[in-house]
């Protein structure tokens, strides 16, 4: 037993320790918001956040559980944080293998799933206890971000009423839950007044929004709002800031958002998984609204709104996918000439219901496809970018050095899309948006220059 006689806390010493937690979000935007929650309420709590294991009282890894190498990078960073540390929680949706967790590493002190917020907080204080000083306690209203001041994601439900075969988010996440409208857009003014510039709305299944909850009304600012994809759209275009729709699939009641994006009040940009175009693979995939007509679908789209960029992602060599599958996807890719796509090759899940699909194809004709895929988009997205040049168009900054800025153009959502480079160019700050005219483009990126306003 200590001998030493006790001196008494002071406040000072007592804010003095604050317990640090490390912090490790892994996965998808709909993850990171979930860290940012954990966050806000540990920080709500006095908790010191910090990115740093060794220092640290305890740390939280949120991992991903969606493909089996999000797995495995969930796995090592558990590792990293058990060398560094020793005292790890766990959470997220790998948390719902609990027993491969703690088969790997036996000392983790807890795991919980996703959006188990309040379980996860309850672990933290059973491993660091909070210190209740209004001092440390203050937490700014409208949470704490992971993301640069000027965009935030806002995830308006959680989970999915869809069963896409190679998808185990359902069974990891649970039916679709959608939030309140009223609720959605409080959380949204608040990110707003906070100084956020482009809000990011994102879901499984954005769509599908309020579905669950038959539309109901909820209150916003004293009026009736409902849960409906296009009367949220509607609203949050009112809030004079960017609004980007991720997530979407192509349902008719989509047609309704478009003239909003005409009219400026939403970007003019779509999300839309597509993952596929053969009729025969879209149905093994048990993907939403793959009986629609979406070339056709889009086409109209575009002659409401020219200018709209739609980003998609697909997967090559899914469970009987044949030559003729996959060309029939290039011709649509070519038709459809969509402006900003990710390839995936197939990952056989497990858990997924697509395991048992008969004609698995091999790794090295899935390679091959997948390179065919990319060729043939690099040289869609170059000339749709080429094509550009001479525009003038409005662009967000992201990141300035005192070479350049680095921003993104409506078409561009921050991390997955390309960027817009201004050589040259200081005097901006992240979160301005400046109109700028196109002089360049690569692949991927464009080269602009400002256009100041003329006096
Ligand atoms: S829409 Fe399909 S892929 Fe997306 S989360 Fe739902 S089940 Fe998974």
């Amino acid at each position: 037993m200590n001998k030493t006689a006790r001196k008494p806390v002071t406040r000072a010493a007592k804010s003095k320790a604050a317990p640090k937690v490390s912090f490790v979000s892994l996965g998808c935007p709909k993850a990171l918001v979930d860290s940012e929650r954990i966050i806000s309420k540990l920080r709500a709590e006095g908790y010191e956040i910090s990115g740093d294991h060794a220092g640290a009282d305890v740390v939280v890894v949120n991992t991903c559980g969606f493909l089996d190498s999000a797995k495995k990078e969930s796995l090592d960073a558990i590792g990293e944080a058990m060398a560094e540390n020793g005292k790890v929680i766990v959470t997220g949706c790998f948390g719902v293998e609990s027993d491969r967790i703690m088969q790997a590493y036996p000392g983790v002190l807890a795991v919980t799933g996703p959006h188990q917020y309040e379980q996860l907080v309850g672990e933290v204080h059973k491993a660091v206890p909070p210190l209740h000083d209004p001092h440390l306690d203050l937490v700014p209203p409208q949470g704490i971000k992971l993301t640069p001041r000027h965009y935030a994601y806002l995830k308006i439900s959680e989970g999915c009423n869809n069963r896409c075969s190679f998808c185990i988010i359902p069974s990891l996440r649970g039916d679709l839950a959608s939030r309140p409208a009223g609720s959605v857009m409080a959380e949204a003014e608040r990110l707003v007044k906070a100084g956020v510039k482009e809000l990011l709305v994102i879901s499984q299944d954005t769509s599908a929004y309020g579905l669950d909850i038959k539309y109901a009304e909820s209150a916003w600012k004293g009026q009736p709002l409902k849960a409906k994809f296009v009367d949220l759209s509607r609203a949050l275009g009112e809030l004079g800031v960017w609004v980007r729709l991720h997530y979407v699939y192509p349902y008719p009641h989509v047609d309704d958002v478009i003239p909003l994006m005409a009219e400026g009040k939403v970007l003019p940009y779509l999300d839309i998984p597509f993952q596929h175009a053969s009729p025969t693979v879209l149905k093994a995939m048990r993907r939403p609204a793959h009986q629609e007509k979406t070339l056709e679908r889009i086409l109209g789209w575009r002659k409401v709104c020219p200018d709209l960029a739609i980003r998609s992602t697909f997967i090559v060599g899914f469970p009987g996918e044949t030559e003729t599958d996959f060309k029939f996807m290039l011709d649509w890719l070519q038709e459809a000439k969509l402006t900003r796509v990710g390839c995936f090759r197939y990952e056989n899940v497990e858990g997924a219901k697509s395991r048992d699909l008969p004609g698995h194809v091999p790794d090295e004709v899935k390679e091959d496809r997948w390179h065919r895929f990319m060729q043939t988009q690099q040289k869609i997205s170059a000339s749709l970018l080429e094509a550009k040049i001479g525009r003038e168009i409005e662009v967000m900054i992201d990141s300035v050095d005192d070479e350049r800025a680095i921003g993104r153009s409506f078409a561009d959502a921050p991390e997955i899309d390309g960027t817009v480079i201004l050589d040259d160019e200081t005097e901006v700050s992240p979160g301005d948006i400046v109109r700028v005219q196109v002089t360049d483009a690569t692949e991927y990126d464009l080269y602009a220059e400002r256009v100041l306003p003329q006096t």
